[in-house]
Order: structure tokens, then sequence, then C-alpha cells
């Protein structure tokens, strides 16, 4: 066990701390589960929105692996909260060498098989461009081909140093990128901007075997037009909690813990928006946290209480939709991505 060294009025106290477990000290048991949030779904979860931290102390305050979040640490988190796997976006930074990012990749995949579904999430420099070209990205697949199974997630959207309307999904950029993802058959994961369903509707259509994953209120009014037309789009639902997003980089464990304490009102907006549109396309909403921009988002009660959560909605769900939302929608992705 850890210590902690805490000084109390002048005294020094040794006490036993709340860090992060050690592997070895992850003992994971059901009892968590919270039975007040009935009815409750009690199968498989597979979260596909999960950010892992960098490794390079780059963007602080921001989390970084192997020094304050370990592999062992989400693998602990996801055992206790009974997910069984992620779709991982392990960043790769410009500037850098790519490949000690991507021996990360490797780690987790020799000490977690297949608990981790791992995207290559290449950003450009400062995100202009959002991503990293067809060349770069080309190059990096070859050296470690068959460990990937999706591409990004890359934000499309406005940031003060650029315009959503210069990076929509068939800009030039992305146009050399598919054919590169269709070779190694990635998934693509892209957080859309403003404006951008014209072009999304004419890459889905001029993709039609490439998989397109995507979330976020700029595409959420449209989503449901677009899965009617398209075969190759689907949405992963982060945004419960009373449709709002709870895990921000500055928030805290306590804010968000404290969000849930109205759980039957929050539900509800939850249901509102989004069971019609999850029941309506059943095979094409998958269930998602976005975790992973601040340490305390990989701690085991916020891993508890985000499982609750999903499956107290889940369980609200027509039945025959609850599993295919919880883990089949992207078990199926996995399984015809990859090489
Ligand atoms: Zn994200």
């Amino acid at each position: 066990m850890r210590l902690l060294i805490v000084s109390v009025l002048g005294m020094v106290l040794v006490v036993s701390s709340i860090l992060p477990a050690k592997a070895s000290e992850c003992s994971p048991s059901r009892n968590h589960r919270d039975a007040s949030w009935k009815p409750y779904y009690d199968g498989r979860l597979i979260d596909s929105h999960f950010h892992i931290p960098s490794p390079l102390d780059i963007e602080p305050p921001r989390p970084v692996l192997g020094n304050n979040v370990t592999l062992a640490d989400i693998d602990c988190t996801l055992k206790s909260e009974g997910t069984s796997n992620i779709f991982a976006f392990f960043p790769v930074f410009t500037s850098f060498s790519y490949q000690n990012f991507i021996d990360w990749t490797h780690k987790a995949e020799a000490r977690y098989p297949k608990r981790f579904v791992p995207f290559i999430m290449p950003p450009g420099k400062d995100d202009v461009p959002p991503t990293m070209g067809a060349t770069k990205l080309k190059k990096m697949l070859k050296h470690n081909r068959g460990l990937f199974q999706g591409y990004g997630e890359i934000g499309l959207y406005d940031l003060p140093n650029r315009r959503a309307d210069d990076y929509a999904p068939d800009a030039t950029i992305f146009q050399k990128i598919y054919p590169v993802v269709r070779q190694h058959k990635l998934m693509v994961y892209f957080h859309p901007g403003d404006n951008q369903v014209d072009n999304f509707e004419e890459t889905l259509a001029d993709n039609p075997d490439i998989n397109f994953l995507v979330h976020g209120d700029q595409i959420q009014n449209d989503i449901s037009n677009l899965m009617d037309q398209y075969s190759n789009i689907y949405y992963s639902v982060d945004m419960l909690y009373g449709d709002q997003y709870l895990l921000r980089a500055d928030g805290t464990k306590q804010a968000f813990l404290d969000g849930f304490t109205d759980f039957e009102t929050i539900m509800a907006i939850d249901l509102a928006t989004w069971k019609p549109l999850i029941e309506a396309h059943p095979n094409r909403f998958l269930w998602s946290t976005d975790r992973g921009d601040a340490v305390w988002t990989f701690d085991r009660n916020v891993g508890y209480t985000l499982a609750n959560y999903g499956r107290a909605f889940i369980a609200r769900l027509d039945p025959a939709v609850q599993e295919k939302f919880a883990y089949k929608n992207a078990e199926r992705l996995m399984t015809v991505s990859g090489l």
C-alpha cells in the first residue's frame, strides 16, 4: 500500500493513500454497483470514446501516462466498473519521435491484450491543421502494421487559431488520408465542426467502405438524417448526465459526483434527448464517456459513477436495443476493422 505523509497542525501523520492503485493492488468487486438506480443493465460495456494521456508532459496540467496515470490504473478502473474494452485514442504529437508514443500502444496491447482498441490520434502542430498529413500517417502505420484499429479522434471544429470551414471532412488533407486509412482498415473518429453536414454527406458517399464515428453538438441535430441515408456513420453518446459534459479538464471530481445528485431529473433529460434517436437507429449508437482530460477522470469512483449511470440509462432503453448500444455495435466495428 502506498503511503502519504500529511502534516496536520505541525504533526506528521502517515495515512493510507487514495492515489491510484498499482496493478497488484487492484482488487475489483461487483459491490460498487449501485442498486438504487433501478432498473439496471448488468451486462457487458464497451466505452467507445476514451483518451489515453500523452507520455510527455507537454500540455500541463493534463495527465501524463506513466507518471500520474498508468496503464495499470486505467485497467484497474475499467475492471472495477465492469467495462470490458475501450476505443482508446493514443496521442502522437508532432515534433517528437513518433515511435516513443506508439511504443505505449504496444505496451498496452502486450500487458492487457484486447482491452484497449487502439486508435492513432495524431494532431497537427498546435492543432493547425487538425491532423498530421497522409505521408506521416502512412509511415507510422507501416512501421506498426496491424496495431491500430482506428484513426482519431480528430477535431474539425473552430478553434481560436483555425476555422471549421477550412477543415471539413472532404478537405484536401483528409482526401489524402482516406486511402491510407482504407489500406489499414481503420475506423475514423471525427468531432465535426459547424456547417459541415453537406461535406460529411459527400465524404460518406465517397467512402462507403470506411466507417465513421462521430460525436458532438455540431452534428447532433443532423445525425438521424445522415444515418437514414448512409450505412457508414456511427455516433458515440457521451453527453449523458442531463445532456452535459461533466468531465472537463477544468472541472473537479467533486463537481462531477455532485452532478448526479438529482438522478431522476438528469435521467429524464437524457431519455428525452437520446432514447428516440437510439431506438430509431438501433445498430448505430454506442455508449461512451470521453474520459481523459484530467487525472481525476481516471479515478475509480468516477469510473463506477460513469458506468453505473450508463447502466441505469441502458436499462431504460427498449430491451432489444440495450446490448447493441452497450457493446454489440462497438464490437461489430472492432471485428470489421484491423488487419
Ligand atoms: Zn474526445
